[in-house]
């Protein structure tokens, strides 16, 4: 896939900017000259071809030459809840989770969660999903909600018929569900903290018509169950 570039502002017209890091990175690391064919993408869905005309230290010109519907999302709409682990792991869960095509992360607040997202890790986490973007070839960007109490998330799945609840040593296994449950439906996933959701928060869900489902025998990383779980749910999407 040729290089591509992730452009803040919708293109419109017939021209286009790339600033801040993304253009630091254009201009002296790939030392891109006037000229130069590049690949633009904004996040609205399309793909745009494009040819560099002016290369300043934290601005890059180009003109806009053609646009492209290019559709690489998948035919189902993931949601994952995730009470998010640490550091390193968090953005690790948040590169794979847009490479597998998920809809949108939305960092749970639990009884035991630990991380707090702030205003400023979930921008880098936002960061991570236009690297990860651009690495993968997707177009519309894997979106990271504002952290969420559990009884909100919820009321905010009420709506959406497949919903899933990863918890160890539970009867149900998630390889067993039926696979025209999903194909076509909007999906919620919620994986818990390091220390497990508690029994109350999974009653609740269960009193909601949240699914319970068991990832087997071993006891899984927050960011492993996470992936798992949304793999699973892919899988059944394109079976
Ligand atoms: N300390 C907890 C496990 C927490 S693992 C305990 O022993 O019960 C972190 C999260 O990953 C869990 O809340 C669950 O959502 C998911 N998870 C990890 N391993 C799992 C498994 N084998 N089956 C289902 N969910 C699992």
């Amino acid at each position: 896939m040729a290089d591509r570039y992730f452009v803040e502002t919708p293109i419109t017209g017939e021209t286009a900017t790339i600033m801040g890091a993304e253009s630091s990175h254009l201009a002296h690391v790939m030392r891109a000259k006037p000229g130069d064919r590049v690949l633009l993408f904004d996040g609205s869905g399309a793909e745009f071809s494009a040819r560099i005309e002016r290369v300043e230290r934290r601005r890059i010109e180009l003109t806009v030459l053609g646009r492209e519907e290019v559709d690489r999302e998948l035919p189902i709409d993931i949601t994952l809840g995730v009470s998010l682990p640490k550091g390193d792991r968090q953005r690790w869960l948040v590169e794979k989770a847009t490479e597998l095509g998920v809809g949108r992360i939305v960092p749970l607040r639990t009884a035991r969660s630990v991380a707090k997202p702030t205003p400023k890790s979930l921008d880098r986490l936002r960061r991570t999903v236009i690297e990860a973007s651009k690495q993968c070839g997707r177009n519309r960007l894997m979106e990271i909600s504002p952290p969420i109490a559990w009884p909100e998330f919820l009321s905010y799945s009420s709506q959406a018929t497949v919903r899933l609840l990863a918890h160890p040593r539970y009867t149900e296994r998630s390889s067993d569900l039926p696979r025209e449950t999903v194909s076509g439906e909007p999906v919620r996933l919620a994986v818990g903290p390091e220390g497990g959701f508690t029994e109350e928060e999974v009653a609740e869900a269960v009193r909601a018509g949240w699914h319970v489902v068991d990832l087997g025998p071993r006891i899984l990383r927050v960011e492993t169950a996470a992936l798992l779980l949304a793999a699973q749910a892919v899988n059944l999407s394109v079976s």
